[in-house]
């Protein structure tokens, strides 16, 4: 099972989207540049919503078939380890084996000893094509490397043959995500990573480092842009690398699980793939819940009701929200309007403070990195939700597609 060269995270909360995420993809493809959709859904999601991995199925193949999608698609059991993975079984033909919890646990010294024996070729100073100077490698880096992430990667290993005896040979794809740890991988210690994935065996097509910079959810990229497009462009030279020299699949790309709307990283990201060649995954699957926060607050009425009532909601159970997120946002609370005020807003003022146009003086990410977290509260309001969902669904739709396609899909592959 290939993934296509350039694919996209897709996916929302609540399973009403899909068309109008698909009219986005349809209209790249139509001016020239095919992105597969994955419809990805995390554990920790499905927790908070109450859905099955078998809701993403069908929302899914509902999607592709309601919009005539002749390409392929998949579903993406996402971040998923051994102790939860036997739920998405079924569902899902797309796999992210997280082990970011494991990197920094040592393997047994007697295995690392075994990894360097078997791995010597490593040693020593590398011509990497991309990279201007060479990578060097002397043993007590390989060791040291070795220790922090040879447990990780046999654990994903663990999780990639689990899999596979449950689901069969060649019937997904694999994904290996890091991203969730606390510093990010060097290029040399991703060629080490590459290394031994090649050597568990685990057939991935692509891998999600942790890239440096803060990627909090629903909000721009913060760090140093130059030195982010460095690091990734090197991160493409070493995979292009790998895949030659230890026989890792030739789609092998980078997996950028982006917390969605890193805008100011775009231009770095769609020049990099553009120079390389390369593949691209993007997960962005969290910035359409706030797109239909907006087309609520724009549809007046009840549906501007629910968006006011999900910002008060939110703002009080702050805490609770925040806990399970509290790695990927930064909320100034100081910062956050009160609902009192947000309560006399009109919907385009509500929209204009939610909508991520950094141009616009309204917008504050506050507000937005709050709302990104308050999905809980929808989902509390359950088929009152839901049936506003339906109703106000063309303006909704509107956003959605707009979005994806005007803000993400553009900036990257469609540059003048
Ligand atoms: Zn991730």
């Amino acid at each position: 099972m290939r993934l296509g060269k350039y694919s996209f995270g897709i996916g929302d909360r609540f399973g009403h989207q899909g068309r109008a995420q698909l009219a986005a993809l349809i209209e790249a493809n139509r001016r020239g540049v095919e992105i597969t959709p994955v419809w990805n859904k995390s554990n920790r999601e499905h927790g908070i919503i109450g859905t099955k991995p078998g809701d993403v199925r069908k929302e899914a193949d509902a999607a592709v078939k309601a919009c005539g999608w002749k390409g392929p698609y998949f579903v993406d059991a996402d971040h998923i380890g051994l102790a939860n993975v036997d739920g998405f079984i079924e569902a899902c033909d797309f796999f992210t084996l997280d082990v970011a919890d494991f990197t920094g646990k040592a393997a047994r010294p007697a295995e690392i000893d075994s990894f360097i024996a078997d791995h010597r070729a490593l040693l020593g100073s590398h011509r990497i094509d991309g990279i201007a100077e060479p990578v060097e490698l002397d043993e007590p880096r390989l060791r040291a490397i070795a220790a922090k992430y040879l447990f990780a990667v046999r654990q994903a290993g663990e999780i990639y043959r689990h899999s596979e005896s449950r689901k069969g040979v060649g019937r997904f794809v694999t994904e290996v995500s890091m991203d969730e740890t606390d510093a990010p991988q060097t290029p040399v210690e991703l060629l080490v990573i590459l290394a031994a994935m090649a050597e568990e065996g685990i057939p991935a097509q692509t891998i999600a480092p942790k890239f440096s910079g803060r990627f909090n959810k629903g909000v721009d990229y913060v760090g140093d842009v130059t030195r982010f497009a460095v690091e990734f462009e090197q991160d493409l030279a070493v995979i292009r690398f790998a895949v030659e020299r230890f026989r890792l699949p030739q789609t092998l790309k980078l997996s950028v699980h982006s917390g969605s709307d890193k805008f100011s990283i775009y231009g770095a990201i769609g020049a990099a793939i553009r120079k390389f060649d390369a593949g691209l995954h993007l997960k962005t699957a969290g910035t359409t819940w706030l797109e239909e926060l907006i087309g609520l607050a724009l549809a007046g009425g009840e549906g501007l009701a629910i968006a006011k009532e999900v910002y008060t909601k939110s703002f009080i159970r702050i805490d609770d929200l925040c806990g399970p997120y509290a790695t990927v946002i930064d909320i100034d609370r100081t910062k956050l309007p009160d609902p009192e005020e947000v309560c006399k807003w009109d919907g385009r003022r509500f929209a204009g403070a939610l909508r991520h146009d950094p141009t616009c003086p309204q917008y504050n990410l506050n507000l937005r990195q709050l709302l990104h977290v308050g999905y809980k509260v929808a989902a509390e309001m359950g088929p009152r939700f839901l049936t506003a969902l339906q109703q106000y669904k063309p303006i909704i739709a509107e956003n959605v597609t707009a979005n994806l396609y005007e803000r993400h899909i553009c900036p990257l592959f469609f540059v003048s």
